[in-house]
């Protein structure tokens, strides 16, 4: 079986493991402050944190927002649930804007249109989080042009996005946005088995991150509150909780693999470029629609870390998607279907929303086929996804 996604680790990997195992701290040692560094270094952003997941991400930065509960929070529906529940975790309410079937990103002409809703009502969310669908950048120029002028911060989940860039700069930079949120799950473009971080422009945005990712709690004297304690009876051993804040470290060991994995990263993204150029010379002629490719709405600057290949089945085609999906897993083709619009879950059901909400993303959900696309994968594999493909759509 071809599985839709895998990690790639070589004996470099395993050694940088290994030497921490072997010789150093298995946390709060360097090698977290190290990684954190090389993911600033390479994406351009001034401050990271690393953390235990991306999902965790998600949640500190809701919370370094000041998300709250009483607030809202706007999120997309064809994502990963943890794109919203985030909000959710601070007691904050969520409503999503559909997806734009060109791009497969937050459809901005809706966003527009609830803006000015929001604004006329009064009822404007606290923070937006966009999601870089399959690894493409969402239009953020024109989206922080929208925010302009209204105090909504501005969340990227960029899960998919790492490796890829937007406007010359790499994502994760925060070029246009208050936050940023990796992961490193094994299937996104490099892993620490589970991991994540969070990346800042934004001095107070980034010590609130670690502050929360940390218990809550600070030895910095400069933000120790003074009314609570007689300071001058403290010594070196002496912190404070803040806020009520969680521990979402990342350890050394996966720190280790981390950087060891982002030194590799522009090679993984040259590797799943040629995969994604191989389905696009070679499945045009199928009743598919194929993700965007030439980025020209958005210019040439652009460039997709080809986290996830979705096809999209034609209105032409009879079979439905299930059928095809179950016909190419039969073949040994391991596909994949990304994502049950969340607003579709049990759990949003019970929250109010209910099918037909975001007719876009669902239509996508019900055609959708993600193919198999990874750093390793052969051409010898790319043509047997080819084959049976043709198999099952001619
Ligand atoms: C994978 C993913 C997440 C969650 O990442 P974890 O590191 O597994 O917590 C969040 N959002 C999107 C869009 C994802 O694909």
């Amino acid at each position: 079986m071809i599985p839709y996604g895998k990690h790639h680790i070589d004996q470099g990997d395993i050694d940088a493991v290994v030497d921490v195992l072997e010789n150093h701290f298995l946390t709060q040692g360097a090698k977290v402050p190290e990684f954190e560094q090389a993911l600033c270094d390479y994406t351009g952003a001034n401050y990271c944190t690393a953390v235990n997941s991306a999902t965790s991400g998600l949640h500190v930065a809701c919370l370094a927002a000041g998300v709250k509960a009483g607030d809202m929070v706007w999120s997309t529906p064809n994502s990963f649930v943890a794109s919203a529940n985030c909000a959710l975790y601070c007691g904050a309410s969520v409503d999503f804007i559909d997806m734009d079937p060109a791009t497969r990103n937050i459809d901005i002409d809706l966003l527009a249109k609830k803006i000015t809703q929001a604004k006329r009502e009064n009822k404007l969310p606290k923070a937006l989080i966009v999601v870089h669908f399959a690894g493409f950048s969402c239009d953020m120029k024109l989206i922080s042009d929208l925010l302009k002028g209204v105090d909504i911060v501005l969340i990227e989940d960029a899960a998919h996005g790492l490796g890829g860039s937007y406007l010359n700069t790499k994502i994760g930079a925060c070029e246009y946005s208050d936050m940023a949120v990796l992961s490193f799950h094994p299937v996104k473009s490099i892993t620490t088995a589970e991991g994540g971080a969070v990346m800042t422009n934004s001095e107070y945005f980034a010590q609130q991150i670690v502050l929360f990712a940390k218990h809550g709690v600070t030895r910095d004297v400069q933000l120790f509150d003074s009314e609570a304690s007689d300071l001058s009876k403290q010594g070196p051993w002496y912190y404070q909780q803040l806020e009520l804040g969680y521990n979402y470290r990342l350890s050394d060991m996966q720190a280790a693999l981390g950087i060891s994995q982002l030194r590799k990263l522009d090679g993984f993204v040259a590797a799943r470029q040629k995969c994604a150029d191989f389905y696009f010379e070679n499945l045009a002629h199928l009743p598919l629609k194929l993700p965007q490719n030439d980025l020209s709405t958005q210019g040439p600057e652009n460039q997709s870390g080809w986290h996830l290949f979705m096809i999209e089945l034609d209105d032409s085609v009879k079979l439905d998607r299930k059928t095809v999906y179950e016909q190419l897993v039969h073949k040994g083709i391991g596909v994949n279907v990304h994502y049950i619009p969340i607003h579709l879950h049990p759990f949003y059901q019970r929250l109010g929303f209910k099918p037909g909400d975001y007719p876009a993303a669902e239509h996508f959900y019900d055609r959708a086929i993600t193919l198999p696309l990874y750093p390793s994968l052969s051409i010898h594999e790319q043509k047997a996804v080819l084959a049976a493909l043709e198999e099952v759509l001619l």
